[in-house]
């Protein structure tokens, strides 16, 4: 299946519902679809955005150029060893489906990250994390085709270049390589992280610790603390915690004691961006319908009819009183288009 469809609403294709319009959409669900349509038009003239489930992009204003759309599907083991499988996905497989097929078969690696919206295609691409695991910990390679010059080139783990909620593909080489297929090693036999926020209060409603368990309680957790999108509009987290010097961080803690810290490598400590922006009195705040959710200071959502560039307005706003009053400057995790 594919097909172009000209001016469309991209409301139902982002998580924060904002009704912007592409000039061009190109929906398809095989590499070769993609190829020929690009050989059928000349993309060096035009502007243009891989977009997966949008559940980590905010339109500011209609987009104006092509969106590619993969749909790929598949989820086929393509190697097994004594203690671990190899995983091929389709980029358009939903992320979560890919989640639960893995703990329904009993391979460890991935639970903790129950839940993340989105598809597969995307999981590289800001290296999506949660519960003391990162998505780069499984990945093995990530097969792409150059939208350019359309030739096919896989990169190793290595090649991907994973830093905390970024890679190659978010940064140098945004939007021009297109991700069709990511490969997973899993383990056979992992060992369950249940050290991460709640999970060990949570797992305390459950008869046993295993891994089906496991990511029922990542679910219970996350179904509390986050606004889920299709009841009100939203990306999760809009900013990064910002990693800043050991030094920095210690200044702060004798201004702010009850500052929360984690080490980060190095001499480098990270802070929680959710905190700066609460102690700048920010939680709960609405701006017409853009509004800082009352229980998660960290994530902006749209109470009804919000615009893009009124959250991006908010973003900014919040960014400006985090910088003056702790010199710290917040980086927003969300792709503005
Ligand atoms: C309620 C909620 C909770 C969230 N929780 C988390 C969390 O815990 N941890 C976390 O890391 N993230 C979280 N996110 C953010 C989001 O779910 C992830 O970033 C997810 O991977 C985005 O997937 P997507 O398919 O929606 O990508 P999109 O938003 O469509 O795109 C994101 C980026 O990936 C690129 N991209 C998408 N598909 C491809 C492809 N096939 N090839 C090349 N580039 C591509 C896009 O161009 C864009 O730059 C959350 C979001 C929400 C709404």
């Amino acid at each position: 299946m594919s097909q172009l469809v000209k001016n469309i609403s991209l409301k139902s294709y982002n998580s924060f519902g904002i009704d912007a319009r592409a000039k061009q959409f190109f929906e398809f669900s095989e590499a070769e679809q993609l190829i020929s349509f690009c050989k059928s038009i000349d993309i060096k003239d035009k502007e243009v955005f891989i977009l997966g489930g949008g559940s980590n992009v905010l339109f500011t204003k209609d987009f104006n150029g092509l969106i590619l759309h993969p749909v790929i599907k598949g989820i086929e083991i393509t190697d097994e060893t004594d203690s671990t499988v190899l995983v091929k996905v389709g980029a358009g497989e939903i992320w979560d489906t890919f989640v639960e097929w893995a703990v329904n078969n009993n391979y460890y690696g991935i639970e903790n990250l129950s839940l993340i919206p989105g598809y597969v295609g995307a999981s590289p691409v800001q290296n999506i994390g949660a519960y003391g695991v990162e998505v780069k910990d499984i990945i093995e390679s990530v097969e792409t085709i150059d939208i350019y010059d359309l030739t096919n080139r896989t990169f190793s783990n290595k090649d991907c270049e994973f830093e905390y909620r970024d890679s190659i593909f978010k940064s140098k080489l945004k939007s021009r390589f297109l991700i069709t297929h990511v490969n997973f090693r899993l383990k056979k036999n992992g060992q369950l992280k249940t050290h991460y926020g709640n999970i060990e209060t949570e797992l305390k409603n459950f008869s046993a610790i295993n891994l089906e368990n496991v990511r029922q309680a990542i679910i219970n957790i996350r179904q509390q603390k986050l606004p889920n999108p299709n009841e009100i509009g939203n990306a999760g987290s809009f900013f990064k915690n910002p990693i800043v010097s050991t030094d920095k961080a210690n200044e702060l803690k004798l201004e702010y004691p009850n500052i929360p810290t984690y080490p980060a490598g190095s001499r480098l400590t990270k802070l929680a961006a959710g905190w700066l922006i609460e102690q700048s009195g920010w939680k709960g705040k609405s701006i017409g319908d853009a509004a800082v959710h009352k229980n998660q200071a960290l994530v902006i959502v749209n109470k009804a009819n919000a615009k893009g560039f009124e959250i991006n307005n908010l973003a900014d706003m919040i960014v400006n009183s985090v910088f003056r009053k702790f010199g710290i400057s917040l980086e927003k995790e969300v792709i503005i288009l």
